[in-house]
């Protein structure tokens, strides 16, 4: 059993699929030069980046992602198959330090067509991410440009290609928590809303019928004669155990609702 809390541990083959590595690495470069000719305009807004999401959400490059990301949303671990978004991890066209300051532009726009940049979100995550919101713990080491390295910044939201999630979140029952208050963990929690919108209930409702089939294999356990009921235990067994996979809805919150024997997890 391995992998995060909130969302697993996104691991994507180092194989960069040939569209990003061919005709986002043109844009890339034709992105940097016109920056380099007028840098006021874009930092403006008089001038801004037109992207091609024909590039970086190109079939392919979504086919990827949903592969790489067991057909879950990389924020919520909803099962959303191909209904998925490609989201940038650092927005591309503008962002925000934080909620209610105004917004920065140019966005990250050498990392529109960037591997490592591209995750595939539900459509409800999305949106939560439309408002470009890219929070970092020292703001003064903001890359504002292509000619300055990324590798200095310190994001206060968890980057599931890049680190474990299991680290900064965990929940009690439905509920997604900050591990040891992490900042970056409540950060993450706030800013998708992992305690909002259908979020608590649709997990909820996943974990109370886990905590049933729990509930069987322990009873089980005291009749060990009854084959009828060993039989329907095993089932109850395979089934939880399926449902603590990375390929499982909601899985980091049914780790952690084994883990806690089911303590949290009422009604
Ligand atoms: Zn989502």
């Amino acid at each position: 059993m391995s992998g995060g809390h909130w969302v697993i541990r996104i691991r994507k083959p180092d194989a960069v699929p040939e569209k990003l590595a061919q005709d986002g690495k043109n844009k890339r470069r034709a992105h940097s030069a016109a920056y380099s000719r007028d840098p006021e305009a874009y930092q403006s807004g008089k001038k801004t980046f037109s992207f091609a999401s024909s590039i970086y959400a190109h079939e392919s490059v979504k086919q990827a992602l949903i592969v790489a990301q067991r057909q879950k949303c990389c924020f919520c671990e909803r099962l959303i198959g191909t209904d998925g978004d490609v989201e940038h991890f650092r927005p591309k066209q503008a962002y925000k330090q934080a909620l209610g300051e105004p917004m920065q532009r140019p966005g990250y726009y050498w990392l529109a067509y960037e591997w490592d940049n591209l995750y595939l979100s539900c459509p409800s995550c999305n949106q939560r991410h439309k408002q470009n919101l890219f929070p970092l713990q020292n703001p003064a080491e903001r890359a504002t440009d292509h000619k300055q390295p990324i590798e200095r910044e310190q994001p206060l939201f968890i980057d599931p290609g890049k680190e474990d999630p299991e680290a900064f979140i965990g929940f009690r029952g439905e509920i997604a928590f900050a591990i040891d208050g992490s900042q970056k963990g409540q950060a993450t929690i706030d800013s998708l809303k992992l305690n909002q919108r259908s979020l608590p209930g649709a997990r909820l409702q996943r974990l109370q019928l886990l905590r049933e089939l729990d509930n069987v294999i322990k009873l089980a356990a005291d009749r060990p004669d009854d084959d009828k009921f060993q039989e329907q235990a095993k089932k109850a067994k395979d089934l939880l155990e399926r449902a603590i996979q990375d390929d499982a809805e909601f899985s980091a919150a049914a780790r952690w609702a084994i883990r806690t024997n089911f303590e949290f997890v009422l009604g």
